[in-house]
């Protein structure tokens, strides 16, 4: 019996076993560069038994014969993982919060609406999506262990036990965005014990935690993750309101111009092999961004600062993606697990969803990397227990995206709305200029790729345009820091106190 199996010492491995001595026997090859190789004698279970003369014969011809066989393939395959190797997988996701507005922390598990709920059940349905070289999203909460915090008077405020923040860094998640407008919500001693916990976080894999910094410098300062020797920066900017001072460590703002060109000017100077920008703005249930939004991003940050991606969220819904010569902004995510927000399945096929994604990136000639391939994956009950949408209904959530993607389309600035083919089971799938070619995962994911399947896909009827007196309404940032901060009353109707 011959079966094929990868492990970590070897590409492919063949086992054989020796009915013979009706015991466990197993011959282990490593199909490694340089073809069929004995991995070692280690690699014998029991390593004192010898293989009979008979057995060796044979075992020599099946050598001989895989060796025939799969020489071809085995240098393809040899190639293909030296691609690999040089491909990073960036898993993104919106919002994230582990506990109701004002509810207590508690080292056990997250509450809401002043029930516990086990850290492991919250993310049991989405802990498989985790699985990037990094995994991203927008940690809106401060962290810290203690109830005795003040708080400010805003409609929602937000705290989360370490314990929980520690499982999120145990289930994969490397890199959080620390800038929002959830950052300050217990002043300057919650900022405080953020940053100090998020520290403690990195001997267990914490890698970064851009966003909030002790002065104006730090927050603006790019965090620098090194991954298979590449250089991938982030940096964060939130809403605005919690701007550092010399007694508060503090966010730079997005409706500022001053943070953002700092912020941006910042990132792009530094020395990188991919840039990521996180960006906290916006208008709540907004599924489109305002132009100058999209000058800001697109033009500013993407077209003229050379960011390579653009990661938006606050508005509690996925807005579309845009693609700038190969470049990416998404511009908003929408909530992934946060129990401060409110069920959003009766906003409708346009808002009801959250959305990860995984950014594919290969390494080009120029040695910097780049985005080939994205996949996508709406996403619902993000308000408790977050889980891949089941996949009909996922499936209308791309449509929906692709429908967003026609409002981003623009020949001036070479950009166009990513449309995405919606697969079998729910998820979306764009290939980008190269993905054939890229070998590796991104080979096998895009090898097929025909971009026209895309328009051949049925569209349904999506109207995606808001509520009159929801789309008039902004979450505007603070005058002055301290100043009481409150979202709009509307809004508070259908975010509800949790
Ligand atoms: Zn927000």
């Amino acid at each position: 019996m011959l079966t094929v199996s990868s492990e970590a010492t070897c590409s492919i491995c063949l086992v054989g076993a020796d009915w013979k001595h009706d015991s466990v026997l197993d011959y282990s090859f490593a199909l490694g560069r340089r073809g069929l190789l004995p991995v070692s004698n280690e690699s014998y279970r029991l390593g004192a038994r010898v293989p009979s003369a008979s057995i060796r014969g044979w075992l020599l011809i099946v050598t001989a014969l895989a060796f025939l066989i799969m020489g071809p393939a085995a240098a393809t395959a040899d190639k293909d993982i030296a691609k690999e190797t040089n491909q990073i997988r960036l898993v993104i996701g919106g919002d994230l919060g582990l506990g109701g507005s004002g509810q207590p922390v508690n080292p056990r598990g997250a509450r809401r609406h002043g029930q516990l709920y086990a850290w492991d059940d919250l993310t049991a349905e989405i802990s498989g999506l985790i699985d990037g070289d990094v995994n991203f999203a927008n940690l809106e909460t401060i962290v810290t262990a203690k109830n005795s915090l003040p708080v400010k008077k805003k409609t929602f405020v937000f705290r989360s036990h370490p314990a929980g923040v520690r499982h999120l860094v145990d289930i994969g998640f490397n890199v959080l965005s620390t800038a929002n407008n959830h950052v300050g919500d217990y002043g300057t001693p919650g900022m405080r014990e953020t940053l100090l916990e998020l520290d403690k976080l990195r001997p267990h894999g914490l890698l970064a935690y851009p966003g909030l910094g002790i002065s104006r410098e730090d927050a603006a300062n790019p965090s620098v993750v090194q991954i298979k020797g590449q250089r991938l920066l982030f940096s964060a900017i939130g809403i605005g309101g919690w701007a550092p001072s010399k007694r508060s460590p503090g966010i730079l703002g997005f409706y500022s111009s001053r943070d953002f060109n700092e912020a941006v000017e910042s990132l792009s100077r530094e020395d990188g092999d991919f840039r990521v920008l996180s960006v906290h703005y916006g208008i709540e249930l907004s599924v489109r961004p305002g132009a100058n939004e999209i000058k800001k991003l697109r033009d500013r940050a993407v077209r003229e600062m050379g960011i390579d991606l653009v990661v938006g969220h606050h508005a509690h819904v996925p807005a579309g993606v845009q693609e700038i010569d190969g470049l990416l902004v998404f511009y908003g995510l929408g909530n992934l697990l946060h129990l401060g927000m409110q069920d959003m399945s009766r906003f409708g096929p346009c808002r009801d969803y959250g959305l990860m994604a995984k950014v594919h990136l290969a390494e080009n000639e120029n040695g910097r990397l780049s985005a080939k391939a994205i996949e996508v994956w709406p996403l619902d009950k993000m308000h408790l227990k977050a889980r891949r949408m089941k996949p009909k209904k996922a499936k209308r959530r791309i449509r929906v995206l692709n429908k967003l993607a026609s409002g981003l389309d623009d020949k001036k600035t070479n950009s166009r709305g990513l449309r995405f083919l919606a697969r079998e089971d729910g998820s979306g799938l764009a290939c980008l200029e190269g993905a054939k070619d890229a070998g590796g995962r991104i080979g096998k994911l895009c090898g097929e790729w025909d971009g026209t399947a895309i328009a051949a896909q049925p569209s349904a009827p999506i109207s995606c345009v808001r509520r009159r007196h929801v789309s008039t309404r902004r979450a505007k940032p603070p005058r002055r820091r301290g100043k009481k901060y409150s979202e709009p009353t509307l809004l508070g109707q259908f975010f509800g106190l949790q």
